[in-house]
């Protein structure tokens, strides 16, 4: 008989576990505490609106990648797949003045230095290193630790150009990156887009992606991809249990036997994936003894390794809202707990006709946040958590009139929330939608999906690896069923 894989989580990592587990011969159960599956991956809808919440850009869609071929076979996204007709990362405002990073590089190059000639060789550099960043591949076929020589040699031939931009951009932060250019709307758009402190490759990387193509939106949103990985989990014969919150894993004589449920109906096991948040498991569902020391030391440095989270709401708007923009502009200092913000920006929706009715468009806005701002959103009773959402909604409604008065009386707030949403939802340390953010002089944070001690509990999701995210989630999950075949001496090519 075959043996019986229980999977804890239905997030990306957790189904992603569950179809490999089935391809593998396994069989396999999931257990999710929410109605749906998606974790993260996730949409839901208000008065006849989608509010779509996860995919910016789905690295993977370059069906010459192995990354595809992953994605292709949980689901996700195959040869008919459509995706939006977006043709820019983001643009920055600041003073009446824009610029923007299209997907075209040459488009980017020749505007950004018509607009800061007096930045010439930096942008040019820029250019040439994000055009190298294109090389970077996320690894798909199996673990690192799992990797021959060969193997090495491979990725370092795929990825040839990434040590240089490492070695331009590997040791400084966003903010650091900024400040290498002299004009002020291109130190904006350098770091508006991800948190100061991130190291500024992975922002190259991030355009990098959107530029080659390999990062695409799929029509219908994330909510419609995590069903369709839902729909091929069930299809290959797995069982997925929805509004079943799993209350710990059972360990007996050094094995996970199984889990207990909140009920405290208890499920034997024959191999356990904990594909939930690695800070819920090991505080949770599991002893925090076992917690690998990088993991626990990254716990315990809330400035080296800060999470990335965000406050944000959604609008219906009154018109074909500008087709595929995000835009970061100034705004009036907003103060959200203890910090002050005094950028913000609108995403359009425009680009996906099925998310708002005809002539209409979904507008989200996004304040992003960290660990100290889930501190505070935290700190308040109930009441007051509704009534400062309300009242920071209608604060940055006024900012959004402010920039956009074409918007004046077109504009319907839909939803907002907040970094408590997540953790509430899905268990999320601190609200956070990625993994540890890398900061400049610290190690990307990175662990076997294992548990020391314990042979057949395994850990899948976007904690295993920096900086998280859909991809991560995705072979992770992949990851944990194979290392379930290496220590049985099985091959790993599923
Ligand atoms: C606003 C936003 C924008 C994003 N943009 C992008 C993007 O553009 N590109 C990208 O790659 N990524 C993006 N992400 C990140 C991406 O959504 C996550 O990295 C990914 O979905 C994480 O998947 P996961 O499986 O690791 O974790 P999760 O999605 O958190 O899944 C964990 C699952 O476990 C369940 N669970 C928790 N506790 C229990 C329990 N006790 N019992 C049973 N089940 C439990 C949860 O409900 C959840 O379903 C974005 C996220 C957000 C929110």
């Amino acid at each position: 008989m075959a043996k019986k894989i229980i999977i804890v989580g239905a997030g990306i990592g957790g189904l992603s576990a569950g179809i490999y587990a089935l391809k593998a011969g396994f069989e396999a159960e999931i257990y999710e505490k929410n109605p749906l599956a998606g974790g993260e991956c996730m949409g839901w809808n208000r008065k006849g609106y989608h509010i779509d919440n996860c995919i910016h850009w789905l690295t993977g869609t370059d069906s010459n990648t192995k990354l595809w071929q992953v994605w292709k076979t949980v689901g996700a996204i195959d040869e008919n797949t459509e995706y939006a007709n977006t043709h820019k990362f983001y643009s920055s405002r600041i003073d009446g003045k824009e610029l923007t990073l299209w997907n075209d590089l040459k488009k980017t190059e020749e505007e950004l230095i018509k607009a800061a000639p007096e930045d010439e060789a930096e942008i040019r550099k820029f250019i040439q290193h994000v055009e190298y960043a294109k090389s970077c591949a996320v690894p798909s076929d199996k673990p690192l630790d799992m990797m021959k020589i060969k193997d090495y040699i491979e990725m370092g031939k795929d990825m040839a150009d990434m040590p240089k931009v490492m070695k331009e951009y590997g040791k400084i932060s966003c903010s650091e990156l900024a400040k290498r250019f002299k004009n002020p709307v291109m130190q904006k758009l350098m770091c508006d887009y991800l948190p100061a402190d991130y190291t500024a490759y992975s922002f190259l990387v991030s355009y990098a992606t959107m530029a080659s193509g390999n990062g695409n939106i799929p029509l219908k949103g994330s909510l419609a991809m995590s069903l369709r990985i839902a729909q091929r989990f069930k299809d290959l014969g797995g069982i997925l249990h929805t509004n079943t919150p799993v209350k710990r894993i059972i360990i007996e004589k050094k094995r996970a036997a199984g889990i207990e449920l909140e009920d405290g109906t208890i499920v034997k096991a024959d191999e356990v994936i904990s594909a939930v948040d690695v800070d819920f498991l090991y505080g949770k569902l599991f002893d925090r003894k076992y917690m690998p020391k990088d993991l626990k030391k990254a716990y315990e440095n809330r400035k080296a390794y800060p999470i990335t989270t965000g406050f944000q709401v959604a609008y219906a708007i009154d018109s074909n809202f500008s087709g595929d923009d995000t835009i970061f502009f100034e705004c009036e200092p907003l103060q959200i707990g203890s910090l002050s913000f005094k950028r913000m920006s609108v995403k359009s929706y425009a680009y996906d006709k099925s998310f708002a009715p005809e002539g209409k468009t979904v507008l989200q806005a996004n304040i992003v946040q960290s660990d100290i701002d889930y501190e505070f959103w935290s700190s308040l009773s109930a009441e007051e958590y509704k009534q400062k959402k309300a009242e920071l909604a209608e604060e940055l409604t006024k900012r959004i009139i402010k920039e956009f008065p074409e918007l004046e009386g077109k504009i319907e707030l839909l939803d907002c929330w907040t970094p408590l949403t997540y953790s509430k939802y899905c268990n999320a340390y601190h609200g956070s939608y990625m993994g540890f953010v890398t900061t400049v002089g610290n190690k990307q944070m990175r662990f076997k999906g294992i548990v020391k001690g314990v042979s057949n509990l395994f850990i899948a999701g976007q904690w295993v690896m920096s900086p998280g995210g859909l991809p991560i989630a995705l072979i992770s999950g992949k990851f944990a069923v194979q290392r379930i075949l290496k220590r049985d001496g099985r091959s790993i090519e599923i």
